[in-house]
């Protein structure tokens, strides 16, 4: 008997600003196991940006056809535009065995958390304190009104991180990509998995 482990599924989500794309698009070039989910939305394409490929773009009256049957993991709107995960992709991929990663905004990692608790949630850091000081006071001419508004904003980030299980600090982009790969690994070594798996094994050969 053979034993078959579901995939795990990875949510990898943080600040707007923090780079989540930009580390995503440089572990898809990496050769791992992951796959990648592909969300819909109904922001019009960016240049070079293809259907089905980067999003499947959607008209509003389609994407919400989608939210009523059903056929979103989670979805959020987000500067005026939805963005959804599809179910099905992600069902048949983790059934077959494979891991999935979402990238995703964080109101949608939260919904996630809710249907999917099983899921490993990775929090993409801004890379250092330095910087989150330099993203909250700018260039140092902005006024106390607008400073006081990203202090908030930065803190309502940071209080985020507790629904996470691991925080990545995006301070260079590959090394950013080997702690994702890091805690790929890792999940798969927990010993309650690995014992799953052993014990199954050895139910099948009846011992
Ligand atoms: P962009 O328009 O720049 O491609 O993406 C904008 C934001 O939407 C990013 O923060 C990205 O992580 C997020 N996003 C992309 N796909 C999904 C999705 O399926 N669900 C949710 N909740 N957010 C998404």
């Amino acid at each position: 008997m053979t034993y078959k482990e579901k995939g795990l599924l990875f949510i990898l989500s943080g600040p707007s600003g923090v780079g989540k794309g930009t580390v995503c698009k440089a572990l898809k070039k990496r050769k791992t196991n992951l796959a990648f989910s592909v969300s819909a939305t109904t922001r019009k394409p960016r240049e070079g940006e293809r259907e089905g490929v980067e999003y499947f773009f959607k008209t509003r009256e389609q994407f919400e056809q989608m939210i009523k049957d059903n056929l979103l993991l989670e979805w959020a709107e987000y500067v005026g535009n939805y963005y959804g995960t599809p179910l099905d992709f992600v069902e048949k991929t983790l059934d077959s065995g494979k891991d999935v990663l979402l990238e995703i905004e964080v109101q949608g990692a939260m919904k996630v958390k809710k249907n999917y608790p099983n899921g490993i949630f990775i929090f993409l850091a801004p890379p250092s304190l330095g910087e989150l000081r330099r993203r909250i006071t700018g260039r140092g001419t902005e006024s106390e009104d607008i400073i006081n508004g990203r202090m908030t904003v930065a803190k309502a980030e940071i209080e985020m991180m507790k629904h996470y299980d691991y925080v990545i600090e995006n301070d260079e982009v590959e090394r950013a990509c080997d702690r994702i790969e890091a805690v790929v690994m890792a999940e798969h070594l927990r010993r309650a998995r690995v014992m799953e798996k052993y014990l199954q094994l050895m139910e099948g050969e009846g011992i």
